[in-house]
């Protein structure tokens, strides 16, 4: 791979959506980027700004109801644009409040409906009772290739995916999109949805790699061979948190 390589993030409200320093999955992606000769410009993207064309991987944090309505109608506004670009190939990472905005709609604990972008195939309901602690998952994201995700959740949202949509994992401890379905998160295509916090890349390197690779195949239109990293440190803390996911007991 050649020291020209690069890659766009386009940053989605990083003012308003970075709870639990979501930021830090943007830290993760680009020193492993770095660290294989590919430089990650990051673009931000915030009210009233355009959406850029050429982004390959769209980031969105996460947030609670009230920085969640403040940047509900301008998503829900480039809900379409960022949509045509998932159809196109680009990929994206969206996390907790972000997730449930790139769905059809969020309504929050004040009963108050706010539109999503209407990216991802599902829309969440806010609960009574807010689901808390570490999770761990089982990912599939490529065929016959099954991984672990560790990571935690807050929330009080409770997500329903459309029929047939495809979730990022399955809870192996944890609750999940709803804390019944058994199922987490959503991947369409590029795009990755997830209640998971930690932030969530540190502990999921392989994770952090699969949307690298996402977002080099989208700019170039061949896919990437990243080079191995030696992710001692990052096994660990995958680890630790999923020993603590485990020791909460089984499914919910
Ligand atoms: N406000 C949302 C909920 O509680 C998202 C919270 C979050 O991003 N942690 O469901």
């Amino acid at each position: 791979m050649n020291a020209v390589e690069r890659v766009v993030v386009g940053h989605l409200y990083p003012s308003y959506l970075n709870i639990y320093a979501d930021r830090g999955n943007i830290a993760v992606l680009a020193a492993r980027a770095a660290w294989r000769a590919v430089e990650l410009d990051v673009v931000t993207i915030g009210p009233g700004d355009p959406t850029p064309l050429e982004v390959d991987l769209f980031y969105v944090g996460g947030g609670q109801d009230r920085e969640q309505a403040l940047i509900a109608p301008d998503l829900s506004a480039r809900g379409p644009a960022i949509a045509d670009a998932v159809a196109g190939g680009a990929a994206a990472l969206a996390v907790c409040g972000g997730y449930q905005l790139l769905g059809r709609f969020y309504r929050g604990r004040d009963g108050e409906e706010m539109a999503g972008a209407g990216v991802l195939p599902l829309y969440t309901v806010a609960g009574e009772r807010r689901m808390i602690g570490d999770v761990l998952l089982e990912s599939e994201l490529e065929p016959g290739v099954l991984r672990t995700v560790a990571g935690f959740e807050n929330h009080a949202g409770r997500t329903i995916l459309d029929d047939g949509a495809e979730p990022l994992g399955r809870v192996v401890s944890g609750f999940g999109n709803d804390g019944e379905s058994g199922l987490e998160g959503c991947r369409l295509g590029r795009a990755l949805g997830t209640y998971l916090h930690g932030p969530l890349l540190p502990r999921n390197p392989w994770l952090a790699d699969w949307l690298l690779t996402q977002a080099l195949s989208h700019r170039t239109g061949e896919v990437p061979v990243l080079e191995p990293l030696a992710d001692e440190l990052e096994a660990e803390a995958h680890e630790v948190s999923s020993a603590r996911a485990r020791s909460r007991g089984g499914r919910y």
